[in-house]
């Protein structure tokens, strides 16, 4: 009966480390996402400053072809000046020349502004090209760095549930039928018994019952949750003695015969 119950308590610690480690499977992934959104987002923005740029310099080369199609204006008015052949006529070529030349004033203005414009848009854009940089390769760190996270879970995860098989070989078919079938609806299916407190629901358990579940003789459900109430002390038992028995039995035996002998067998050699 107890290998069964300690078999029980072990398939449920088994089945909360494998939860907490699927939960980690989810949660990997879920962060790496959340930053190549990031990235998505800033990629559309820099594609919208690059396009600002672009235009700004369209603009710019339209006032140039405009400031040089007004020089050759500017050019045929002062050949007609040159010709013209009374007062009347040179008042109207200066009226002209006049005119082209606040065009090309204006044109020029434009011009120094959009100038502006571009060297701003220009370094604005060259930073946030520096910062998306930046942010693509963290991207890819991140990537590589989850990518080996989840093959260390996934790694864990197998070798927990390894050892699962055969622990549910431990247990009677209607006992590990009532495992699964709670562990599918609550998550867990077993919940620690501590000072009488079911730690799954933190009910105050009966005394008689916790009494029981420390006997460790019956299989123990909590009336409010249901899961199978566990004694921690079972697997302590469980995991303790060879190791620790080991240690005492070896320390006793091992150290007295140590330092008795050793001395001795040192002045020997000394001697
Ligand atoms: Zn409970």
């Amino acid at each position: 009966m107890r290998e069964q119950l300690v078999a029980l308590a072990k398939l449920g610690r088994i089945d909360a480390s494998t939860r907490d480690l699927d939960e980690r499977l989810r949660s990997i992934p879920a962060e790496v996402d959340e930053l190549r959104e990031n990235v998505t987002i800033l990629e559309g923005l820099l594609a919208k400053e690059r396009d600002q740029l672009l235009e700004a310099q369209k603009l710019r080369d339209d006032q140039d072809e405009q400031i040089k199609a007004a020089g050759d204006t500017l050019a045929r008015s002062k050949a007609k000046a040159a010709q013209a052949r009374n007062a009347r006529e040179a008042e109207a070529v200066e009226r002209e020349l006049e005119a082209v030349r606040r065009t090309m004033r204006d044109r020029e203005a434009e011009r120094e502004k959009l100038t502006g414009a571009i060297e701003k848009v220009s370094s604005s854009l060259e930073k946030h090209e520096q910062e998306f940089g930046g942010l693509r390769d963290m991207l890819a760190e991140k990537e590589a760095e989850a990518q080996k996270q989840v093959a260390e879970v996934e790694a864990e995860r197998s070798k927990a549930l390894a050892g699962r098989e055969e622990i549910t070989k431990l247990l009677p078919g209607d006992v590990l039928r009532r495992y699964e079938r709670i562990r599918g609806r609550f998550g867990m299916a077993t919940a620690d018994a501590v000072d009488g407190t079911c730690m799954g629901c933190r009910l105050s358990m009966r005394p008689m019952q916790f009494i029981a579940v420390q006997r460790g003789e019956t299989f123990e459900e909590c009336p409010q949750c249901k899961r199978f109430l566990v004694d921690p002390a079972w697997l302590e038992a469980e995991a303790v003695p060879p190791v620790r028995v080991g240690a005492e039995k070896a320390a006793p035996t091992a150290e007295p015969e140590a330092s008795g002998e050793a001395p001795v067998e040192d002045d020997d050699a000394a001697s």
